[in-house]
């Protein structure tokens, strides 16, 4: 067959493999790919939600209340472009346990996946936009228990779909992940750059660690904490639309040049 593998191929392939699918589907699925790129997908996780109100700010602001209007403003600014299809883990004051957001990612096929939170941290001097990246052995200690609070949120462990899968999907998996973990350190560094230029940052402000949100084996994923409900500053910024509509620009303008640029996401 002389059909090229894109990433979407590859894509439909891996979750064949997974899914124990025999040669002949797997062909079949190969060839069902080969066909135009679609509009690129993007998945908007808004944090927390329902039962779940995430950081508490000093002002009282749910961490909840502040991820999901974000959410909706990324929305509105990448649909204006008219180049992107929009989904959403939710919409309303939803609680959605985290493999569950990664799975309606997955299912949707997106190609790209933003969680949007705005923690607190104990040094309420701290402050500024971050953008995590997945690491299953989180560097650094703060991040680690950040993303302990952040799992915490619900019962159910994390995804692990090479459990119970036979090798091959094992090594399939495992090139996916590399290949969707260096696209998701890219889109972190662009993020960062653009958003850097336009609202206050923390020190290191790309880290990483191990948040469940992010462990789509083949969907570039970054989490964004937009700013920390423990300082008082960024609480009353984070409670302002206007604070949010500046910070979702340069996130979006960054997201944009990221799904666009033609040796990314379009070709592998
Ligand atoms: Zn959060």
């Amino acid at each position: 067959m002389a059909a090229t593998i894109n990433r979407r191929c590859f894509n439909r392939l891996l979750a064949g493999a997974a899914a124990g699918m025999s040669f002949l589907d797997l062909k079949r699925a190969l060839a069902d790919t080969a066909k135009p790129a679609k509009i690129p997908l993007i998945m908007l996780d808004a944090g927390h939600g329902g039962v779940d109100p995430g950081a508490i700010g000093l002002a009282g602001t749910y961490e909840k209340d502040i991820s999901l209007p974000t959410v909706m403003e990324v929305a509105r600014q990448l649909a204006a472009t008219n180049r992107f299809q929009i989904r959403f883990t939710r919409k309303d004051d939803e609680f959605i346990p985290l493999p569950d957001r990664v799975t309606r990612a997955r299912a949707a096929g997106a190609d790209l996946f933003l969680s949007v939170h705005a923690d607190a941290l104990p040094n309420r001097a701290e402050r500024g936009a971050s953008v995590y990246t997945l690491s299953e052995q989180a560097s650094d200690r703060e991040a680690a228990a950040l993303a302990a609070r952040e799992n915490k949120a619900d019962l159910v462990a994390g995804l692990d779909l090479s459990q119970n899968d036979p090798e091959v999907s094992g090594i399939l998996i495992d090139l996916a992940r590399r290949q969707t973990n260096n696209l998701s350190i890219q889109l972190a560094q662009d993020l960062v750059g653009e958003l850097g230029r336009h609202v206050p940052m923390l020190t290191n402000s790309h880290r990483s660690a191990g948040f469940a949100v992010l462990k789509a084996p083949d969907i570039p994923s970054v989490l964004l904490e937009s700013g920390y409900l423990s300082n008082e500053r960024d609480e009353q910024l984070l409670r302002r639309p206007e604070y949010r509509a500046k910070l979702v620009a340069a996130l979006a303008r960054a997201i944009e040049e990221f799904l666009v640029r033609p040796q990314r996401m379009r070709r592998s």
